[in-house]
């Protein structure tokens, strides 16, 4: 692994910290970074002061650009074989997605070795650090049997030795219930071989997967296991999934594009983040979430991109960034902020997702005098540098 790094980040135009009153640092900023940790946002008129003319670290010159926080892609499902171009192709021209189109994933995911399931994490990682993200959750789910849910969640874990993002990983047994039985097995065979492979376990609520009372069972045993429990939510029709995150204190609600008003409520109430997911809707060309619905309510939203082979094949959080902005109104630093304070309040982490003392040195240099330029320019490439643990990355 790499040694943690000191490095001082000079002269960004702008820096969003995200930190208390004020989370936009105006510039000329500079940022000092210790042994992979902020130490420090500063003016640059002062940085000479701060470092007394001492410091001997490595300098990046932002030459005028803007800082983020690097991103926190709070819901991927990174690990997987195979390929559904032949389904997108096919929705193209008018046939709907169903939750069962997993099961294609199933078969391939369940023929690929532990080798080819670590090299597909490594090469979609690379991507996403492409795009300046320096955090990723990945969750399990297309085994479905016991052996190759374990050999997915080992996978996410030889590949976080191998790729600079820090991977999470996320137990998700309870992405269908295929057979009578299956919830049974998952809770007594499954979770105790997956759960000290994992920080979370996830259930898909949702017409053609779990009913809330399967998804409670899941997420009340995985609780037993030490596992954070969070919930795929109100995304292909309403269920109540979203009631049911607020009952159980889930760490996030993901997806919510049928939530209401009263679910929006008892999940800000609660402390539940919505994790929301653009690049969904477009890839199913359905409807999208209502973010200010969540924002109006109280909540802190994350937004992610569901990376996945059936129904968003993206790793690009600046995409995301860019239709959140688009479709759902959002000003570019509400959207920023989601992608990266939002998706680390997900996580239920506070040393990532801001820029401020102790923080991660997990940087982003904007190709662009401000953020904006992430919704501005879409689909081009905005990232001129990523800094991961005070290590220039990219
Ligand atoms: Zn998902």
């Amino acid at each position: 692994m790499r040694a943690l790094g000191d490095l001082i980040v000079r002269r960004a135009a702008k820096m969003l910290t995200n930190c208390g009153d004020a989370p936009v640092f105006e510039g000329p900023a500079a940022v000092i970074i210790r042994d992979g940790r902020v130490a420090k946002v500063v003016s640059e008129l002062d940085l000479r002061d701060e470092l007394a003319g001492s410091s001997d670290a490595p300098e990046l010159d932002a030459e005028g650009r803007a800082v983020i926080p690097g991103f926190v892609d709070a819901h991927t499902h990174l690990v997987f074989a195979g390929d559904r171009a032949d389904e997108f192709a096919a929705r193209l021209e008018g046939r709907r997605y169903e939750a069962g189109g997993i099961m294609r994933t199933v078969e391939a995911t369940r023929a690929a070795s532990l080798d080819d399931l670590v090299a597909g994490i490594v090469e979609r990682a690379g991507r996403c650090l492409d795009g300046g993200t320096t955090t990723i959750e990945v969750k399990s789910g297309y085994g479905l049997e016991t052996e190759t849910e374990r050999r997915c969640l080992e996978a996410i874990q030889r590949a976080g030795d191998l790729v600079e993002p820090e991977l999470v990983a996320t137990f998700l047994g309870a992405h269908l219930n295929p057979e009578p039985g299956y919830i049974d097995m998952l809770i007594e065979e499954m979770l105790p071989v997956c759960a000290p492979l994992a920080s979370s376990c996830d259930a898909f609520c949702d017409v053609g997967a779990l009913s809330v009372d399967e998804s409670r069972r899941v997420l009340l045993v995985g609780k037993e296991h030490g596992l954070t429990p969070r919930l795929h939510a109100e995304e292909l029709d309403h269920t109540g999934g979203a009631q049911l995150a607020a009952e159980l204190g889930c760490a996030s609600a993901d997806h919510l594009v049928h939530a209401s008003n009263e679910d929006a409520a008892a999940l800000a109430a609660a402390g539940v983040v919505p994790v929301l997911l653009p690049a969904t809707s477009f890839s199913l060309r359905s409807s999208y979430a209502d973010a200010r619905r969540f924002l109006d309510a109280g909540a802190e939203i994350a937004l992610a991109t569901d990376c996945n082979p059936g129904t968003s094949y993206t790793t690009s959080m600046p995409f995301v960034v860019a239709l959140a902005c688009s479709v759902y109104g959002l000003s570019a630093t509400e959207a920023v902020r989601a992608a990266t304070a939002g998706g680390a309040k997900a996580l239920r982490r506070d040393d990532i997702g801001i820029v401020g003392p102790g923080a991660r040195g997990d940087l982003v240099v904007i190709d662009g005098e401000d953020w904006v330029d992430l919704a501005y320019h879409p689909g081009m490439d905005t990232i001129a540098h990523a800094v991961k643990e005070g290590s220039i990355v990219r």
